[in-house]
């Protein structure tokens, strides 16, 4: 890529949920909407016709928009994106309706993009109801009906969920919603184009999606008003009265016709895009299951055709995103969140820190092939094999074997002096702090024979606790930690901002040192 190596290859592309590429055919049609030749003016200007040809590519795209979903041109109104739909719809609602109502109901598996402007509203005074799924991911419409009070203005649950793609049952909870009255919306960003969706006979009065999920540009999305429920929503932004004054603003002529046409593309790939990619998310699968220590997470529930995601045991989530170079994946573990937390998703399902760590979302799409497929399987066999065999369960392994010592525990040993090695666990860090690091030492003769660790946090926490590894072996116990961890940061290159993170790494060391019986 920029490093001008020309060796160097970009990785395989398997993160589709996160945004795709644009379809060629879009690309053409929006650079038909730029320059001076082409459709480039003012849909507002209705004076000439430039503005009027403008005017009339919007409405064709808005009629594509709408028939992708079962909708009516006049239920659309074009946005930035998702976000801004989801902001648009919950902090209109909310505001507009806070005389009726104080109450929002959603999940705690939304995407960002509705957790926050509920936070938002937190903070205005209103009170929102988090409903937490079953193990596989899926809310209840019980659960829905059991949250809904008197106050209650709005529910928003999502269609499918973007780390794991399980889908909710937004016809029974939309159904209940409207049956008492209460405004329903969801966040289709990942089902729109991927799966069918009707809106003429879907109890839905909102609905969130964007194009560049669908091999549309990034930076337009709609937001599906449903003729009746116009009136409840106020706008959050003023300005020239574009959208019918719901979301104002100069409309940005290329990026809906691109918009426009990637809908019209997905819904006619849409049957068959959606068997190839079952297809192929089932054939990575079958390979990763056969690995063992994996985990599908969202079994046995609906899902969609291109999500997977997997924990695999005994491994670490960014070790293991670290060791697949030549994969782009995307991961639940803490680093790769702003927020340093562990995916809440899969928290949300029920797993423990250390496998929301260690899970991997591979997402499939139109230009991924069977035999990515199988490279990216080989690939993974291969990061998961060396990662396990770095991992405390080959040190047992090589305790056991090369010394003779079966089912060894922190103490083996620890009374009868030097007969045979020692191994000592000491760990750092872990619920609650960005990183927990547990090393495990072979020590025999007063040396360290054999170091290994596990660990998860930052790729910095990784780095040096498996360099330390190697410094380890032929030390003594006098001698103690090797080096600082100032040393350690300057060793490897770790940026000085980073180097609280590699205390813990200290700690864990020195906990491993304390436990050193003398003798061993
Ligand atoms: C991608 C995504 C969004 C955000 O969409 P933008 O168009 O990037 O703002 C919101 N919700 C879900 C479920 C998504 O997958």
């Amino acid at each position: 890529m920029s490093t001008g190596d020309p060796v160097d290859k970009d990785p395989l592309y398997l993160d589709y949920a996160a945004t795709t590429p644009v379809d060629p055919a879009v690309v053409q049609a929006m650079a038909g909407c730029l320059t001076l030749e082409g459709d480039f003016g003012n849909a507002a200007s209705a004076t000439h016709v430039f503005g009027r040809r403008a005017a009339a590519r919007v409405e064709t795209a808005r009629l594509q928009v709408a028939t992708l979903i079962g909708a009516e041109p006049d239920e659309v109104t074009f946005t930035s994106g998702a976000t801004e739909s989801n902001n648009l719809v919950l902090l209109g609602l909310a505001r507009s309706n806070a005389d009726r109502g104080r109450h929002l109901i959603t999940t705690r598996i939304e995407h960002k993009a509705v957790l926050d402007p509920c936070k938002r509203l937190e903070k205005e005074g209103f009170v929102v109801t988090y409903l937490t799924p079953d193990r596989v991911g899926r809310i209840d419409p019980d659960a829905v009906r059991a949250a809904l009070r008197p106050d209650t203005v709005l529910v928003s649950i999502m269609y499918v969920n973007n780390e794991i793609g399980v889908m909710q049952d937004i016809g029974a909870i939309g159904a209940l919603c409207r049956a008492r009255g209460v405004a329903f919306h969801t966040d289709a960003a990942q089902g729109a184009g991927k799966v069918p969706l009707n809106l003429r006979t879907l109890p839905v009065d909102f609905l969130s999606f964007t194009a560049h999920k669908i091999y549309g540009p990034k930076g337009v999305g709609a937001l599906y008003v449903r003729r009746g429920s116009r009136p409840l929503l106020q706008p959050v932004a003023f300005g020239g009265g574009q959208e019918r004054g719901m979301r104002p603003g100069t409309l940005p002529t290329h990026q809906i016709v691109g918009f426009g046409l990637a809908c019209e593309i997905a819904g006619e790939r849409l049957d068959a895009d959606q068997a190839r990619l079952m297809g192929l998310r089932d054939r990575l699968w079958n390979g990763l299951a056969a690995l063992g220590g994996t985990h599908l997470n969202g079994e046995g529930a609906p899902r969609v055709p291109g999500i997977l995601n997997v924990s695999f045991e005994g491994v670490e989530g960014e070790s293991l995103v670290t060791g697949l170079p030549g994969l782009a994946v995307a991961t639940g573990s803490a680093c790769n969140s702003a927020s340093g937390e562990p995916s809440y998703v899969l928290r949300a399902l029920g797993r423990d820190t250390q496998l929301a760590q260690s899970s991997l979302r591979f997402s499939v799409g139109r230009f991924t092939t069977e035999s990515d497929v199988d490279f990216a399987l080989e690939a993974v066999r291969d990061a998961v094999a060396r990662l396990r065999a770095m991992s405390p369960a080959g040190l047992d392994a090589w305790g056991a074997g090369a010394l003779g010592v079966g089912g060894s525990s922190a103490a083996t040993g620890a009374a009868g002096a030097s007969e045979g090695p020692t191994l000592i666990k000491g760990e750092a860090g872990g619920p609650g702090q960005e990183a927990w690091v547990r090393f495990h030492l072979a020590v025999d003769g007063g040396i360290v024979k054999d170091a290994r660790f596990q660990a998860y946090g930052c790729p910095h926490t990784m780095q040096v606790a498996s360099w330390l590894t190697r410094q380890l072996p032929g030390r003594t116990r006098e001698q103690g930690i090797p080096g600082t961890p100032a040393g350690w940061a300057e060793a490897l290159s770790v940026p000085v901002e980073k180097l609280g993170r590699l205390l813990v790494v200290e700690d864990a060391l020195q906990a491993c040192l304390g436990r050193w019986p003398r003798g061993a």
